[in-house]
């Protein structure tokens, strides 16, 4: 066994919704520990799904995904020879981690920032550097970044929107930042939450991306798409590195109905436009909510909160016991909800209210 595994903590999945409220004795819960899209998920999926032939079963599905391939490249307007699909990002950030990190090598994140980017560099035997966030207002500290470059730093990971924070950094600053990081390491720009971004009109840095040969942006279906079951995430980058990629991943990652039911999502952005302006309201009124009670929040421009409260595992387990299930455990005396219903936030901001 590679020695690092013998020291690595076990990524605790969600527990499934049904034995959580079997163990609590609970009637209904709703979880908005997940950052799902608690909108639900567009009905054209289904009716996809239905159409699908099954007669198919027994064959292996399009390894290319070429269809969905195609749609997504037209779509956000790139050749498709530029993508790489995952079993969710997930999956990508696994790749990426196998493919460019090796024992000794450097990965400079932020913290906090997800989990997995650091799990999968341990694997590798990569060394993990964090820089914390500023701490007075959830952003990326790229000047601490710049200060832990070294000649054997590979990867450098930027989660924009940042999960668990929020916060949301223009693509200006990202080019100030990329211009000053050597040609030689990569650097990973996660938007799995750019979907929920409101403030600019143009929010992604994919029309920046042709300039950056060194820059790879994530995508994921999980969240503003309502896909999170079929499991799908892609990667945008140059040819180059996009051919190294298609050479380690395995050759049947998606499923016939992962990618027939992307293609049905992707299809109806009233959907995404929908369950968008409906987070961005209810967004407003966390933060209202938490400027008025004078709890510390980092500004969000994704579909969760991120929020100091002293007591937090207290308040989340009253929470629980109210039938509502959000984030603990990212950095200490921080809890991060994903914003759901107007009707389920009135609820909760009472309960936070009341435990003050
Ligand atoms: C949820 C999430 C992912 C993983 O998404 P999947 O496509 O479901 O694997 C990746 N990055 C960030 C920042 C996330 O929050």
């Amino acid at each position: 066994m590679k020695s690092q595994i013998k020291k690595i903590e076990n990524y605790i999945p969600e527990e499934p919704i049904e034995s959580v409220k079997e163990r609590l004795g609970l009637k209904k819960l709703v979880r908005l520990s997940a950052n799902e899209n608690p909108f639900g998920t567009s009905p054209k999926v289904k009716e996809a799904i239905l159409k699908w032939n099954f007669g198919e079963e027994n064959r292996y599905p399009d390894g290319y995904a070429s269809d969905l391939r195609n749609k997504i490249a037209d779509f956000i307007g790139v050749i498709p020879e530029k993508l790489v699909f995952g079993v969710g990002l997930d999956e990508i950030i696994t790749m990426i981690s196998r493919i460019f990190l090796e024992t000794g090598d450097e990965v400079i994140l932020s913290k906090p920032t997800f989990s997995e980017y650091a799990l999968h560099a341990q694997i590798e035997g990569a060394k993990v550097i964090e820089v914390p966030c500023l701490s007075e207002n959830g952003h990326y500290d790229f000047e601490g970044f710049l200060k832990q470059i070294t000649n054997k730093t590979k990867v450098i990971w930027v989660c924009n929107p940042n999960n668990p924070t929020g916060t949301y950094e223009e693509v200006s600053t990202l080019k100030a930042f990329f211009d000053q990081v050597p040609d030689n390491v990569l650097i990973l720009l996660d938007e799995a939450y750019i979907h929920y971004v409101t403030k600019n009109n143009s929010t992604s840095f994919l029309p920046e991306l042709d300039n950056y040969k060194n820059v790879m942006l994530l995508r994921t279906f999980s969240k503003a798409y309502g896909l999170a079951n079929y499991r799908v995430g892609y990667a945008v980058m140059n040819e180059n590195l996009a051919n190294y990629m298609q050479a380690v991943r395995l050759p049947y990652n998606l499923n016939s109905l992962a990618q027939v039911a992307a293609i049905a999502a992707l299809a109806d952005q009233d959907f995404i436009n929908n369950s968008v302006e409906k987070t961005r309201i209810e967004r407003d009124n966390w933060e209202h909510f938490f400027k008025e009670s004078k709890i510390k929040y980092y500004s969000s421009q994704a579909n969760f909160v991120f929020f100091n409260f002293p007591a937090a595992n207290k308040l989340a387990d009253e929470l629980l016991r109210n039938g509502y299930q959000i984030r603990r455990g990212l950095l200490k005396d921080w809890l991060r909800v994903t914003i759901g219903s107007e009707e389920d936030g009135v609820k909760l901001r009472s309960i936070i209210s009341k435990n003050k």
